[in-house]
C-alpha cells in the first residue's frame, strides 16, 4: 500500500475537494491550484498552527504586504540578477525542461542545480538525455539561465515595471525603517508574514509541490550578530535527523541522529540560530501530522545556496521514496537590508545604544575644493566623498604625501595637506548597525500535502475497505460529524441542534443525514474527520450520543451536555479518547 501513494493522494484530494488544478473549464494552466472546501480549511488551520508557534508563542509580530513590488526592490534584492533556473528547451517539440531536474533523474546527483551550466549541458551529452515530452535528444541544446519572476506593469501604459514577489520576505525586508520603530528600535525582534508568492516554474510538477502561485509562511528575525544569542536551552534536547553536506558528498554519506544541542555542540550545527530555529521547526511538524520517520534536516551544499543564504538547512520530507523541500531555515546575514540601504533613499540600519558612552577617535576629512574642483573638473564633488569614506575606512591611507581614490573605475591621486585630514576624538553614545536576518521559510501547500500522503491509510471495518486520513484534530478540516441514525421521530431536528451548538463551541461540524449510518462514517474517515457523533433514541430518551473515533472505529456513549467540551478537549490535544472511553467501560 505505499506504492504511488502521491497518485492516491491526487486522487483523493480531487473527489473529496482537497485541492485540483485550476480553470479545468478552460483546459487548465500548469502550475495552478485551487484548494476545495476540505483543503482551504486544511491549508487554513495549517497556518493557524504555524501562525501561533511563530508568531505568537515566539512574540513575534505579522504583518501583510503588497504581493506587486516595484523593480527597484528585485535590483536590490539580487532577484533580477540571480533568481534564476535551468533551462534547456526541445528542439523537437518546443516544451520547456528544467536541466538540473533532468540529470538528477538520471545520475546519482542529488543537487544538480548547484553545478555550473557548462557541466549540465556536458552530463546531458554524456548521458544521452532526451525530451521527456517527445523523446528528441537534448544533447548540443544550449542550458539558458531563465528568470523565475513574473513581470507585470504598474498603472497604464509601461512606465514602471513591477513583479509579483517571488517570495513573502522582501515586503518585510523594505519596510524595516518603519518596522523598526513599532519595535522600539530593540533588537532582536521578529517579523512574521503569510502569504501568496509566485514563480513562474520552468516545469511545475507534482500537484502542489511545485507550482507557479504558492503560499510561503516566512519569519525575518532580526539580530544584533554581535550580541543577541537565541534561547537554545529551550531546544537544545529535540531529537533531529541531519543530512550534512560533508555527509551528501560522500559516496556513502549517512544521517547523523542527534539532538539540537549535542549537533551545536559537535560543530555539525554552525550557526546558533539556524539551530534554534530547526529545534522549534521540527517538533512543529511533528505537531501538524508529518511522520518523523520521513523527515529530515539537509543542509545546502555551498553551489545550492541561493544568492543571500550564509548557511542553510532545509526541512525535508519523503513521499514514494522521492524528499523534497518542506522550508528552508536560512542565515541571510546583512545582505537584504544592507542591499536595500544601499539602492533606496532610506537607512536600513538601527542605532544601537552603548551601556556606556565611548570616547573614540574618528577620522575625518574637510577637502579643499578650491585645489580640487580646477584641478579635477566635474569628478571633484566624488572624488570628496570617496575622500571622506576612505579617512573612515583606512586612515592609513593618508600616512604619505598623498592619497589615491578610485571612481568610476579611474585612479586619483590627492596631496594629503589638500584633503583636511584630521584625526579628532568624539564621545559617541552608540553605534548605526545593520542587524543580521535569519529566517524560517515555510512552504503552506508543501506542508498540506505532506499532511495528507503521510496520514493516507487503508484497512478493512466489517469486511469493507476503507481509505481513512488518520489527521491530527488541530488540522483536520472538519472536526466532529453529527448524523442522525434516521430522519424521523425528531432525531434529525436534535441531531441539528446538536450540531449548532458544536459550532458555537468553535467546533468545525459537518451534518450529514444522506446514506447508511456506514456510509456517513465512511465519508468522514476519507477527510481525516476524528469524530462523529450519532443521534439515536437513546439521544431523545436518555440524553447521550454515540461517539466514534476514526482510526480505532471504537464507540462510546456521551452525555450530550458534556459533548462540546470534550469534543472541544479532544481537539486541542487535552485528553484522549481512550480516557473519554473510559467511563463509558466503567459503566
Ligand atoms: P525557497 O525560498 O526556495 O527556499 O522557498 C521556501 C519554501 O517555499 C520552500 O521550502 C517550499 O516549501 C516553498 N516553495 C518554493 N517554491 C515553491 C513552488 N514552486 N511551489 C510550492 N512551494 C514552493
Amino acid at each position: 500500500m505505499t506504492e504511488d501513494i502521491g497518485e492516491r493522494v491526487v486522487e483523493l484530494a480531487k473527489r473529496r475537494g482537497f485541492f485540483f488544478q485550476s480553470n479545468g473549464a478552460y483546459g487548465g494552466v500548469s502550475g495552478f491550484y485551487t484548494y476545495g472546501p476540505q483543503g482551504a480549511t486544511l491549508k487554513s488551520n495549517v497556518e493557524n498552527a504555524w501562525r501561533d508557534r511563530f508568531a505568537v508563542q515566539e512574540g513575534h509580530q505579522e504583518i501583510d504586504a503588497p504581493t506587486v513590488m516595484p523593480e527597484p526592490v528585485f535590483e536590490a534584492s539580487g532577484h533580477l540578477d540571480g533568481f534564476d533556473d535551468m533551462l534547456v528547451e526541445c528542439p523537437e517539440c518546443g516544451e520547456s525542461h528544467r536541466a538540473d531536474h533532468l540529470v538528477e533523474d538520471a545520475t546519482d546527483i542529488e543537487d544538480a542545480e548547484a553545478v555550473p551550466i557548462s557541466e549540465v549541458e556536458e552530463m546531458i551529452a554524456e548521458h544521452d538525455l532526451v525530451c521527456p515530452n517527445c523523446g528528441t535528444e537534448l544533447a548540443g541544446e544550449p542550458v539558458q539561465d531563465f528568470n523565475l519572476m513574473f513581470e507585470t506593469n504598474i498603472g497604464p501604459g509601461s512606465s514602471q515595471p513591477g513583479y509579483l514577489r517571488p517570495e513573502t520576505a522582501q515586503g518585510i525586508f523594505v519596510e524595516f525603517p518603519r518596522l523598526k520603530e513599532y519595535a522600539r528600535n530593540q533588537l532582536p525582534f521578529g517579523v512574521t508574514q503569510i502569504g501568496k508568492a509566485y514563480r513562474n516554474e520552468i516545469s511545475p510538477r507534482n500537484s502542489i509541490i511545485r507550482v507557479r502561485e504558492f503560499t510561503q509562511a516566512e519569519l525575518e528575525h532580526f539580530i544584533d550578530p554581535e550580541e543577541d544569542e537565541p534561547p537554545l536551552e529551550r531546544v537544545e534536547d529535540v531529537e533531529v535527523t541531519l543530512y550534512p553536506a560533508s555527509e551528501q558528498n560522500k559516496e556513502n554519506g549517512d544521517y547523523v541522529e542527534t539532538t539540537v544541542g549535542d549537533a551545536v555542540e559537535d560543530g555539525i550545527l554552525t550557526n546558533e540560530w539556524v539551530a534554534y530555529y530547526l529545534g522549534v521547526a521540527k517538533p512543529w511538524y511533528e505537531r501538524v501530522g508529518v511522520d518523523m520517520d520521513r523527515f529530515r534536516f539537509r543542509q545546502h551544499l555551498p553551489g545550492e545556496r541561493a544568492h543571500y543564504a550564509a548557511d542553510c538547512w532545509d526541512a525535508e520530507s519523503e513521499i514514494d521514496g522521492d524528499w523534497f523541500e518542506l522550508a528552508g531555515l536560512a542565515y541571510r546575514s546583512d545582505y537584504d537590508l544592507s542591499k536595500h540601504g544601499e539602492y533606496s533613499d532610506e537607512e536600513f540600519t538601527l542605532f544601537k545604544q552603548y551601556d556606556e558612552p565611548k570616547t573614540v577617535e574618528r577620522a575625518t576629512v574637510d577637502p579643499d575644493m578650491s585645489y580640487l574642483g580646477p584641478e579635477f573638473g566635474g569628478q571633484a564633488g566624488e572624488i570628496a566623498d570617496a575622500l571622506e569614506t576612505k579617512a573612515e575606512r583606512d586612515r592609513t591611507a593618508f600616512d604619505g604625501d598623498t592619497v589615491s581614490v578610485e571612481v568610476d573605475g579611474d585612479e586619483y591621486v590627492v596631496p594629503v595637506e589638500r584633503t583636511g585630514f584630521a584625526v579628532e576624538e568624539v564621545t559617541e553614545s552608540g553605534e548605526h548597525i545593520t542587524p543580521h536576518v535569519v529566517e524560517p521559510s515555510f512552504g503552506v501547500g508543501r506542508v498540506v500535502y505532506t499532511v495528507i500522503a503521510h496520514a493516507y491509510r487503508e484497512d478493512e471495518v466489517d469486511g469493507e475497505e476503507r481509505t481513512y486520513l488518520e489527521l491530527d484534530a488541530e488540522v483536520a478540516p472538519t472536526t466532529v460529524g453529527v448524523f442522525p441514525l434516521m430522519d424521523k421521530d425528531g432525531m434529525a431536528e436534535r441531531a441539528r441542534e446538536i450540531a449548532a451548538e458544536l459550532r458555537e463551541n468553535g467546533l468545525d461540524v459537518t451534518y450529514d443525514d444522506s446514506g447508511a449510518i456506514g456510509r456517513r462514517y465512511r465519508r468522514q474517515d476519507e477527510v481525516g474527520t476524528p469524530f462523529c457523533v450519532t443521534v439515536d433514541y437513546e439521544t431523545l430518551e436518555e440524553g447521550t450520543v454515540t461517539v466514534r473515533e476514526r482510526d480505532t472505529t471504537e464507540q462510546t456513549r456521551v452525555d450530550v451536555d458534556e459533548l462540546a467540551e470534550s469534543l472541544a478537549g479532544l481537539r486541542n490535544g487535552g485528553g484522549t479518547f481512550d480516557e473519554l472511553l473510559a467511563p463509558a467501560d466503567a459503566e
